[in-house]
């Protein structure tokens, strides 16, 4: 759907039609994606590296150029603070990450954290105070790419995880986040979360194909999706792919196909909002003449009701254990992480909804397929999410891509959800 402009706003005719700099917060986008930047024209900058290192320099250099005081927490989740007229309020935070996968892209993560300080210096540009104090935010760790498990610092700000759980993730080498904080210089003395707060938005791109697919600009988040992964080892006989009488077999790999058969069933029968992978199949011994004596399978099933989730989870289970009892195969499944679904805070998707309506962009309601750090901010704050198309839906990838336009529109849509939070002071 599309939208006529509304000349009404929060704080009245002095915010309704303020918008950002797009060509400001692209440059921005631009010169940050050049840290840590791939061959392929993607970007590298695994956490606390001394490319994150960089990258968060730059944005606190950045920061401090607009006016804010800068903060960090002990899980080194970065805070620059532009004060309200009533320092005292709890603060609007606007962020995402910094942190990439190792053939990460230019966009997921560090276009929600400039979108925030575009906001910052839209409002210096117009010389607005807003009530509330603002805060542009980064936080640490998100992809878990090289700490494990994903999100975790913003999962410590929203009470899922003990500060030392989260300081006590090793990478590969052994080195743990508390270590590579120090080392880069970001092990700050602020307390992590446990102060209230007034809203939390967080703009990313969609990471999949629907906004662009239906022509439309902003995405308005209003849940995010609740996940089941699971493992699955099916053991069996091997023995030689000649000699041995096909119903005498006890084949784990037929027993693996029929599961991949019935996550996917699972999916399409809760379409469109649930998903179901079978994403990795590791088959024992592997080899062309002999039949699988043993195969490993992981399971991600997802979905943004519970109910429905839950149901999907009964379904995967009676269905393997029936694939289990005709293929008289031995079964171990194993659910390994379980994580609810997350509604956002109506009066935040609200304010996303009212900024994308006022500025006149299509848009249409969204569910958050991947795991963001709104998802544990959503525990301690009201919290919503905007989306923006990304080229192709793909992402987690080098060649990852926005349009200047919709980097653009979401900063906008997410600048006023924050001054209907934030208010503007007299
Ligand atoms: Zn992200």
């Amino acid at each position: 759907m599309s939208n006529q402009p509304v000349d009404t706003a929060p704080g009245g005719q002095k915010s309704a039609l303020l918008r950002v700099d797009g060509d400001r917060l692209w440059d921005s986008l631009m010169v940050m994606a050049k840290i840590g930047a791939t061959e392929k024209g993607g970007c590298c900058r695994l956490a606390l590296t001394d490319l994150d290192k960089q990258s968060r320099d730059l944005f606190v250099e950045w920061c401090r150029e607009a006016g804010c005081s800068i903060k960090v927490d002990k899980m080194g989740n970065i805070f620059a603070r532009r004060p309200g007229r009533d320092d005292s309020l709890p603060a609007v935070l606007i962020g995402s990450h910094l942190d990439t996968q190792p053939t990460g892209g230019r966009f997921d993560g560090v276009y929600g954290v400039l979108t925030g300080l575009e906001v910052v210096r839209a409002l210096n540009d117009n010389d607005i105070t807003t009530e509330h104090p603002i805060e542009a935010v980064v936080w640490t760790n998100e992809e878990g790419s090289r700490f494990p498990p994903a999100m975790v610092a913003s999962g410590v700000f929203g009470g899922v995880f003990e500060l030392e759980y989260g300081l006590s993730r090793r990478d590969i080498d052994g080195k743990t986040m508390g270590e590579e904080l120090q080392r880069i210089g970001y092990a700050g003395d602020e307390p992590v979360g446990g102060r209230e707060l007034r809203a939390y938005f967080e703009a990313h791109i969609e990471q999949g194909p629907i906004l662009e697919d239906e022509d439309i600009t902003i995405g308005v988040v209003t849940d995010a999706q609740g996940q089941r992964w699971y493992e699955l080892t099916f053991t069996g006989t091997e023995s030689h792919a000649g000699p041995t009488p096909m119903d005498r077999r006890r084949d784990a790999l037929l027993g693996a196909a029929r599961v991949v058969q019935l996550v996917n069933q699972i999916g399409l029968e809760n379409a469109p909002l649930a998903c179901a992978t079978v994403g990795m199949l590791n088959v024992y011994p592997n080899s062309r003449n002999v039949i699988p004596g043993s195969v490993f399978l992981t399971i991600d099933i997802r979905h943004p009701d519970n109910e429905v989730l839950t149901r999907m989870n009964d379904a995967l289970r009676e269905g393997i254990d029936s694939i289990t009892r005709q293929s008289g195969l031995d079964c171990a499944l194993e659910q390994i992480f379980c994580y609810a679904p997350v509604p956002f805070a109506r009066e935040c998707v609200e304010a996303v909804r009212g900024g994308a309506q006022r500025l006149g962009y299509s848009m249409r309601d969204m569910v958050a397929g991947a795991g963001h750090d709104a998802c544990y901010l959503a525990g301690v704050a009201p919290t919503s999410m905007i989306f923006i198309p990304c080229v192709d839906g793909i992402s987690h990838n080098e060649i990852e891509d926005a349009k200047p336009e919709w980097v653009t529109a979401g900063a906008n849509v997410t600048l006023q959800a924050v001054l209907d939070k934030a208010g503007i002071g007299e």
